[in-house]
């Protein structure tokens, strides 16, 4: 018989690129410590597990399910409060998870314009289909009845559908950062750590940045393939945005070690609840603008505000969408 290993754990992902699920698999010979001391119960990318295999558990079976992705679909809701009801501990593992991530973007728009855009105005494998999928239909070979999961309107964070315990910032989360976030549950002290905690250093991205800064003001503002920035000096204070000053520090600061501007994948700094507005604070007071016309002329540079200072976060912004569905004027308060 199979010795009982101390940790029951589960995996699991919802609207996301796979990536925070590779970035488990980067914490390189840790995962072998896992494998030590955990079962891995539910693991839709890697293992054989079902739904039903969840639904079958007794609640709080399991001690921590690991949640990446965000909410877009009835499926992904249902596997959400699904594994909140069988863990003790639940944490929202990276961006997506935790602020919305890239997918919040589609926060833009709605439904009903994605479907016209992807199945009516885009080319289509059929020529001519105008066929927008539902959750209920029938196909054309055999007539046999298919089913879909139900598109929402938004795209929400998963503290917005379940209660969240920890959250594992970053697109995806470092491995040092899964790495202790592992060993804490494995020694007992996460218990200690207050719930909602965000597991990351309580500072700035520009606290641990090694690059030069100079407080000089900027008067350009450049998109990435325009100039080759310095590599020692603030790429913001070479006109570059760089989220850093809005950003939770504990990448290392790995995009700003390849010449490349922090995109904030790491959300809001402590105590700071949007972080686009934060970025835009910080912005203000180093753009180099004597008159109302030459600040308006600046701020024309950045092609895309909405893009760039909630690139990961607009689903957990003040904003947290632009544009109502049609018939929804209620959607801060949706009940599915
Ligand atoms: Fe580093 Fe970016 Fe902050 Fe400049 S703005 S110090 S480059 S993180």
């Amino acid at each position: 018989m199979t010795e009982e290993k101390p940790f029951k754990f589960a995996f699991d992902w919802n609207c996301s690129c796979g990536g925070c699920s590779v970035a488990i698999l980067d914490i390189n010979e840790a995962i072998l410590l896992v494998h030590e001391k955990s079962t891995i119960y539910f693991w839709p990318c890697a293992l054989d597990g079902k739904v039903a295999d969840v639904e079958a558990m007794e609640d709080n079976f399991l001690d921590v399910a690991f949640i990446n992705g965000s909410i877009n679909n009835d499926d992904q809701l249902h596997r959400a409060r699904l594994l909140r009801a069988k863990s003790k501990f639940v944490v929202a593992f990276g961006s997506c998870a935790h602020l919305g991530g890239i997918p919040a973007l589609a926060n833009v728009t709605n439904r009903a314009e994605i479907e016209q855009e992807y199945y009516v105005d885009s080319v289509s494998l059929e020529p001519g289909s105008t066929t927008i999928p539902g959750p209920s239909s029938t196909s054309n070979v055999d007539n046999v009845e298919l089913t879909l999961p139900n598109f929402y309107d938004s795209v929400r964070a998963l503290d917005q559908v379940i209660p969240v315990d920890f959250y594992l910032p970053g697109c995806p989360p470092q491995p040092p950062q899964i790495v202790n976030a592992v060993l804490a549950i494995f020694d007992g002290t996460i218990a200690g750590v207050p719930k909602g905690t965000v597991l990351g250093p309580d500072k700035s991205l520009c606290d641990e940045c090694p690059r030069e800064r100079q407080e000089k003001h900027v008067g350009q503002i450049y998109r990435p393939y325009e100039i080759e920035p310095d590599a020692e000096r603030c790429l913001l204070e070479q006109g570059l945005l760089c989220v850093g000053p809005a950003t939770r520090a504990g990448c290392e600061a790995a995009c700003i070690s390849a010449n490349m501007s922090c995109r904030g994948c790491n959300g809001p700094v402590p105590g700071v609840e949007d972080q686009a507005a934060k970025m835009i604070g910080a912005l203000g007071s180093i753009l180099d603008a004597e008159t109302d016309e030459e600040l308006d002329a600046m701020l024309e540079q950045i092609v895309d505000p909405l893009g760039t200072f909630n690139r990961f976060s607009l689903s957990k912004s003040m904003l947290f969408r632009t544009v109502l569905p049609a018939d929804r004027e209620d959607v801060r308060d949706w009940d599915f």
